[in-house]
């Protein structure tokens, strides 16, 4: 039998993993793991994060199967038709990951190989249903998610593929970079060390692990999803970015423990449904690729939004003076993760009382964030900003100060994450000014800067600004 080249994206796991079953299916398998441009313009944390995905997979891949993964820097269509008529490879395996750089990748090498004995075959792997799968009456795609969500569950996730028992190396193979002497993310501003102290183990594995954990917790998710200071949500967004969990996998085992577990039930069917705010997200990356870089409501492109400036600066240095928004940035610098609750804080603050371009902000969260995913990173910017899909509408300006105590009531989350904040003294605050790069001017004990009257001040400036744009272009 020829080998075959299965070409890695984000996608390390062996369960459920259909590019991997189909390679091993048909002979001996060489995987690949390509540094291009497409992985070099995604953001630091990402690229760190991603790392150490490889190196779990790489580890695992040698201990079952005694294959290791050839790691090579340069674009596919230079080197896997290459690569391919090399080893004599007919097929090259890829889970079909729908970001649009990858996207074009993926063409490219398309075209390099045509006329050779070889072809790209590409397997669906990171979304619960196809695009195409899911349409509405007309024939359109959904662009609301209550009618997506039923049409989906409607139809029900496509189910995983079944896990490879054997997968044969090939004998020969070519040698590469070492996975574990590289440094794909050698930008990193606060340094590896700070991200190193509060990471979470990486792998298929504990991916698994942390499912478990969660599942025998889920009674109470929907009750406390919304809460910072609890860790009541999964933490599984990084593994589902690395693809070391899959979607239906995962849908497919939460559904199995709700049907055990009564209890659990409605926990894990508010899980589910945050499953479909990220399916949502990707169907509209694919369908309209613009989501990422341009307002999703077209009259949207000429909002008088501010640019870089001050304020940007002091929001990306997490030193806006409002709690609960430095709070959420110190987290994310420190280690690469930001509570939901508080990314729409965060982010409502700088699109609404800061009036700043959601793009600035969206691109800080994919430089900085570990689950950095860029269907879910664009649909909630757009979303928090008011120019997106079934977005919140403009007027919707979260005040910070109340969903703090709604949602932190004991200020734990607060404490935790500033030093000086009603006298805390946090160690992870401490971690975050350690983490500052020359140059950055923080004070050392966190300072409110929230008056009396200007937290209503902001909102009535945005709502001003919005209406002016509203009478100039009146859109939908
Ligand atoms: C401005 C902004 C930017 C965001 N950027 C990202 C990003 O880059 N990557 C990312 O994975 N998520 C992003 N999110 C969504 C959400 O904040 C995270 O998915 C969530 O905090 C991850 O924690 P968890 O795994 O514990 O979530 P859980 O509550 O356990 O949810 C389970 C899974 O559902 C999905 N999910 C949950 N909420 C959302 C949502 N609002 N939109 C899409 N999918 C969701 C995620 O895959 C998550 O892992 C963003 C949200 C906002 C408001």
């Amino acid at each position: 039998m020829p080998p075959s080249i299965l070409w890695l994206c984000r996608d390390f796991r062996f369960r459920d993993n259909a590019a991997l079953a189909a390679a091993a299916k048909a002979g001996p398998v060489l995987p690949v793991f390509l540094i291009d441009a497409a992985l070099r313009a995604q953001g630091a944390a990402s690229r760190w994060r991603l790392q150490r995905a490889l190196l779990a997979f790489d580890a695992e891949l040698r201990r079952r199967h005694g294959a290791a993964v050839l790691v090579l820097e340069g674009e596919p269509e230079a080197i896997l038709p290459a690569l391919a008529a090399r080893i004599g490879a007919q097929t090259v395996h890829r889970n079909d990951w729908p970001e649009p750089a990858t996207l074009a990748a993926q063409q490219r090498l398309g075209r390099a190989l045509a006329g050779t004995p070889a072809r790209l075959v590409l397997h669906p792997g990171h979304l619960l249903a196809h695009p195409r799968a899911l349409r509405t009456g007309s024939g359109g795609a959904y662009r609301v998610f209550t009618p997506f969500a039923r049409a989906l569950r409607a139809i029900g996730p496509d189910r995983p593929v079944a896990e490879t028992a054997r997968l044969a190396p090939l004998a020969d193979p070519p040698q590469g970079l070492a996975p574990d002497r590289l440094e794909l993310a050698p930008d990193l501003h606060r340094g590896r060390a700070v991200l190193e102290r509060h990471a979470l183990p990486a792998g298929e594995a504990a991916a698994l692990a942390r499912l478990g954990a969660f599942l025998d917790r889920a009674a109470d998710y929907a009750a406390q999803r919304d809460r910072p200071d609890l860790a009541a949500t999964s933490g599984l967004s990084e593994h589902l970015a690395m693809g070391e969990i899959g979607p239906r996998d995962l849908w497919a085992m939460a559904s199995a423990r709700a049907q055990a577990d009564a209890a659990a039930g409605a926990g894990i069917a508010a899980f589910l449904t945050e499953l479909i705010w990220r399916e949502f997200a990707w169907h509209l990356l694919v369908e309209f690729p613009r989501l990422a870089q341009r307002p999703w409501r077209p009259e949207w492109a000429d909002f008088p939004w501010q640019g870089d400036g001050a304020a940007l600066t002091r929001w990306r240095r997490a030193e806006t003076g409002i709690a609960l928004v430095d709070a959420g940035l110190r987290e994310m610098r420190v280690t690469g993760r930001m509570h939901n609750r508080v990314r729409m804080v965060a982010a409502s603050w700088l699109t609404k009382h800061l009036l700043t371009d959601w793009r600035l902000g969206l691109a800080h969260f994919a430089d900085s964030l570990t689950d950095w995913d860029p269907a879910a990173n664009a649909m909630n910017w757009q979303w928090v900003a008011g120019c997106g899909p079934d977005a919140a509408p403009f007027f919707r300006i979260f005040n910070p100060e109340r969903q703090a105590a709604q949602f932190d009531p004991q200020g734990r989350y607060r404490r935790r994450w500033l030093l000086g904040w009603q006298g805390a003294k946090g160690e992870e605050a401490r971690a975050y000014l350690d983490s500052l790069p020359p140059g950055w001017e923080v004070a050392r004990a966190w300072q409110d800067r929230a008056t009396p009257g200007g937290l209503a001040q902001g909102r009535a400036r945005a709502l001003k600004a919005h209406a002016a744009f509203r009478r100039q272009a009146p859109g939908p």
